[in-house]
């Protein structure tokens, strides 16, 4: 009779490591598999390495055979990095994203975590010894009055006192704490941080707050309403033009939340263009409060992280990776200007939305969620529709002007002077002599798009991609937009040698003619040349609001965040690029622009004017927005996305791949397309070279899947994947599935 023992009880661990399964251990040495809690991190060996995993499963049979089973070799943390609702947060992002959730949780943890350090901050605690504490000790310390003093000090504090609190009450404690460990009287202890010190990220709270206005009835009935869901899931669209009060909603809910004990996670799009905000939480709430965003130290992310996830930081600021900060009493999320494309990682790793991942969260975790936006995605206006989320109105507030007057200038039947045409000169001639401030908006920065030979029509292009570099004048340089190569500015053409010339507008050119056409006027360039650090937003800013600059010129940069209190006049330099875009969103996105850019306009109780120059002023998209505002051009947008099935109608997933060779990118989606699992549900377009297909110096194509229901597509993506990544054409190509992906261009 055979007598086969059953497959030994395993650890399942996830590993910031490209596969798609979890590694599967036996328990560390002196552990069962099921004393090691879920969420805890393990060393493990890997070939010949050691790494650290996360410990996703405990108990079930190895799948792999008893030979090449190792064991794991040692357990981290006491207590798991996540709690369960995180936990499942993870898990699901990883399902859903189909993505490996080894790489998934590296992205959630900060740097320092995936090398091992502990979880919870640790401080350095002096105290007495038993030794210390009988009469001799006392004696021998009389003619040594520095350490007698340091001695007193934590006689009186039998727990002992951290190196901070002694360096607070004695500056020279130090030499004396030594003496005093050599005589044996204190021990140093290595401590676990208590939260209130485990989070210098949390900036203490401010002695005076500032007091809360009274709410309007439609902010009263607002946070009434997300108040009443406390406990529960639900989402909340709160929909208000910029300055209509949607913060003070955020912040008055907030405060109720914190008065239970619980914390609040806010996410914005970038931090950079979004101190006000921070500002008005730090100076409103008395609660910690810690940010969390990209450009952080390691030191920096790490007390942050370790902050929140001990409760001492009860609120958390942050952008797209915050969606993932842990807090485990959370009991709000606001995602603020949830339109924004920002939430949606799309260059590297997995590319999940973190807007619609916090929805998630909050759903696992039965708390009320607050999307807030003046022009809502068209994703929520569909959860709006179909009743999955709630509308909450804020109307203009009765001190704020009306919303601006739109208006089209026609390209074609006006005078151009540099992309300005003359009924747009005449306006802001007008609003700066009545003392307004104009800002200027054009989707591009630099000096032109295009650097042209005029004898052979040489275009000076990027090397490596399929694009044009841009000049930038000032620093005498081409730029590629795409691949970020720097070229010198040529004086002459490198074909023939005859004279080259810029063609098209950029900020930089649009602030050098504004200057030439109004005479007395600084114009003030915002884009991401002029504002490359908070500091510089800061100090242009500045210059904005004090008046000093009338004349703004700007990219998305001024769409986002700031109010400008002065500015009577916007001007769209030109919109018709997004509206023959080969992408289904560039509409989507042109309507948000010129919403929230026409957001900024409105002096003080006088009425703002937006002007949108364009070749197409009959284009339906156009009227639409004019005649029905954002709803009603959303209305009509909507009805196309249905009659294409585009998303919200329809799902989508792109498979991209990219590969040295144009070839090698499109043989390997064509043979992934190839063994696609056959279903009605599921349509696959495709292969084809993206719009842009060579882009540093690599080719890209796509495949795209398109379904009218999300379960028929993952059922695919499922079934397919696996057999994706082991085509023999995978290892020649890079590639990445992007569900719901915001650009398929
Ligand atoms: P949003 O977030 O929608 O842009 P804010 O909440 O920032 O709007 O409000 C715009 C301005 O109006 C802020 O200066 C804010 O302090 C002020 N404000 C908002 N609500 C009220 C209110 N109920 N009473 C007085 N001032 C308010
Ligand atoms: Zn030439
Ligand atoms: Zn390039």
């Amino acid at each position: 009779m055979d007598n086969i023992a059953p497959a030994p009880a395993v650890l399942r661990v996830a590993i910031d490591m490209p596969r798609p399964t979890l590694f599967e251990y036996l328990a560390p040495p002196g552990f069962d598999v099921l004393d090691v809690p879920l969420g805890t991190r393990v060393r493990v060996p890997m070939g010949t390495r050691e790494c650290i995993g996360l410990v996703m499963e405990h108990g079930g049979r190895a799948s792999i055979s008893a030979g090449s089973l190792r064991r794991a070799h040692a357990l981290i943390d006491a207590e798991p990095l996540f709690d369960a609702p995180l936990m499942r947060l993870l898990r699901w992002t990883a399902q859903y994203y189909h993505h490996p959730a080894g790489e998934v949780i590296a992205a959630a943890l900060p740097r320092a975590l995936r090398e091992g350090l502990p979880a919870a901050a640790r401080i350095e605690l002096w105290r007495v010894t038993a030794a210390g504490l009988t009469p001799s000790a006392r004696t021998a310390l009389q003619r040594a009055p520095r350490q007698r003093e340091l001695f007193e000090l934590l006689a009186a504090q039998p727990a002992g006192l951290s190196s901070d609190r002694l360096a607070a009450s004695l500056p020279s404690w130090r030499e004396a704490a030594r003496a005093l460990q050599s005589r044996g009287y204190l021990e140093r202890l290595d401590a676990e941080a208590p939260p209130e010190v485990g989070c210098p990220a949390a900036l203490p709270v401010s002695a005076s707050l500032d007091a809360a206005p009274a709410l309007s009835s439609a902010q009263t009935e607002a946070v009434a309403s997300i108040e009443a869901a406390a406990g529960s899931f639900a989402a909340f669209v709160l929909q208000g033009a910029t300055g209509s009060g949607k913060s003070e909603v955020y912040l008055q809910c907030a405060a109720r939340v914190l008065d239970r004990g619980q914390s609040v996670l806010v996410l914005v799009p970038e931090i950079a263009l979004t101190p006000q905000l921070i500002g008005r939480f730090r100076a409103r709430l008395a609660a910690p409060l810690a940010v969390m965003h990209s450009a952080l130290s390691d030191a920096e992310r790490l007390a942050a992280w370790r902050s929140a996830r001990s409760h001492g930081a009860r609120i958390v600021l942050g952008t797209r990776s915050a969606v993932f900060a842990p807090m485990p009493h959370l009991g709000l999320i606001v995602v603020d200007e949830e339109h924004d494309s920002s939430y949606k990682q799309h260059d590297s790793g997995c590319r999940y939305s973190a807007r619609d991942l916090a929805v998630v969260r909050a759903g696992q975790s039965q708390i009320p969620i607050v999307l807030g936006s003046a022009t809502p995605s068209f994703e929520t206006l569909h959860n709006l529709a179909s009743a999955r989320y709630r509308r909450l109105v804020l109307p203009r507030r009765p001190d704020q002007p009306e919303a601006p007057r739109l208006a089209l200038i026609d390209l074609r039947a006006h005078a151009v002077t540099q992309g300005l045409s003359t009924p747009v000169l005449d306006a802001m001639r007008a609003h700066l002599a009545a003392g307004g401030q104009v800002l200027v908006f054009i989707n591009r920065r630099g000096y032109a798009p295009t650097l042209l030979c005029t004898a052979c029509g040489w275009i000076a292009p990027c090397s490596a991609c399929d694009a044009r570099l841009t000049v930038h004048r000032a620093a005498a340089q081409l730029r590629c937009h795409h691949c970020g190569a720097v070229e010198v500015l040529p004086q002459r053409c490198l074909r023939c040698g005859f004279t080259v010339k810029p063609v098209g507008q950029g900020t930089e050119r649009v602030e050098e003619t504004l200057a030439g056409l109004f005479p007395g006027e600084t114009p003030l360039r915002l884009d991401r040349d002029t504002a490359s650090s908070p500091a510089e937003l800061d100090t242009l800013m500045h210059a904005v609001r004090s008046g000093a600059a009338r004349i703004l010129v700007g990219t998305q940069i001024v769409t986002k965040g700031h109010h400008f209190p002065g500015i009577s006049l916007v001007v769209v330099l030109n919109a018709d690029q997004g509206l023959f875009s080969m992408d289904f969103r560039a509409a989507e996105r042109l309507a948000q622009t010129i919403v929230q850019v026409a957001g900024r306009a409105g002096r003080e109780r006088s009425r703002g004017e937006v002007l949108i120059q364009t070749e197409y002023p009959e284009h339906p998209l156009l009227q639409s927005l004019l005649t029905g505002g954002y709803e009603g051009f959303a209305a009509a947008a909507l009805r196309e996305r249905a009659a294409a099935h585009w998303p919200p109608f329809g799902r989508l997933a792109l498979l991209r791949a990219s590969a040295p060779h144009a070839a090698a990118a499109l043989e390997f989606l064509a043979a992934a397309r190839a063994i696609a699992p056959v279903t009605a549900e599921v349509r696959l377009l495709g292969p084809v070279a993206a719009v842009m297909a060579r882009r540093a110096g690599r080719y890209y194509a796509q495949l795209l899947l398109e379904s009218r229901e999300r379960g028929a597509l993952h059922r695919l993506l499922d079934q397919w994947l696996p057999a994706v990544a082991a085509l023999p054409q995978a290892r020649r190509v890079r590639h990445v599935l992007d569900i719901d992906p915001i650009d398929i261009q």
